[in-house]
């Protein structure tokens, strides 16, 4: 498949019936995920791989993972509303992928899903909860020994202190995610952030 088709596919998904602010529900537009995606792809983290995503939210990258021909893909979400979505849009392309409604600060959760290959993710930034990204990463680690992941621009030195001694980045892709206006505290139609992937792989 080409980059542009997957693009084209996973513009057609649903995406948060209600989004919650709270939770930071921005599903990630499909040029910025296949992006990401594609990548994986090409660094043979995806065709063939177990893959994760924590925090799936509507499913658009587990389901890419799973078209760009991902063995076995898992996505997790607390928010059921937008886990019943995912499942609709896994079933509009076709694409495999296995569900879990779960806090990914449950301790218990890397026991229940197993190890995997590859975790990708689009986590809460820790804009409206600080922090809220921490957990993520620190599940990332626990389960695979390669991570994509999207963080704001100028995430790096964060990044890089908080995983000292367990991982390493390895990669940094610059893109941008375009955010429409969806709570009440967005002042413009559309405001573009700028975001960076980082591929951060699992110290031995
Ligand atoms: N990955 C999706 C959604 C990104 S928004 C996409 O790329 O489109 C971040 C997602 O993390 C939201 O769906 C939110 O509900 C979920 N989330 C936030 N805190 C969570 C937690 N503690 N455990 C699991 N999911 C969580």
């Amino acid at each position: 498949m080409k980059l542009k088709n997957l693009e084209m596919m996973l513009q057609t998904l649903n995406g948060f019936p209600k989004p919650r602010a709270s939770l930071e529900q921005y599903q990630t537009p499909a040029p910025l995920a296949a992006r990401l995606l594609f990548h994986a792809l090409m660094k043979q983290d995806i065709e063939g791989k177990a893959a994760c995503d924590l925090g799936c939210g509507t499913g658009v990258l587990a389901i890419g993972a799973a078209l760009l021909g991902a063995d076995r893909v898992t996505g997790i979400e607390i928010d059921e509303q937008a886990v019943s979505v995912a499942t609709a849009n896994a079933e509009l392309l076709d694409a495999d992928v296995e569900f879990l409604v779960a806090d990914v600060s449950d301790p218990d959760l890397p026991g229940r899903i197993g190890p995997c290959d590859t975790v990708i993710m689009n986590p809460p930034f820790g804009a409206q909860k600080a922090h809220a990204d921490r957990p993520f990463i620190d599940v990332a680690l626990a389960l695979a020994p390669v991570t994509y992941s999207i963080f704001n621009a100028g995430s790096v030195s964060f990044v890089k202190a908080y995983t000292e001694g367990r991982a390493a980045i390895d990669e940094k892709i610059g893109g941008a995610f375009p955010i429409k206006r969806t709570f009440a505290f967005h002042t413009k139609d559309v405001q573009e952030i700028e975001v960076e992937i980082l591929r951060l792989t699992r110290n031995q």
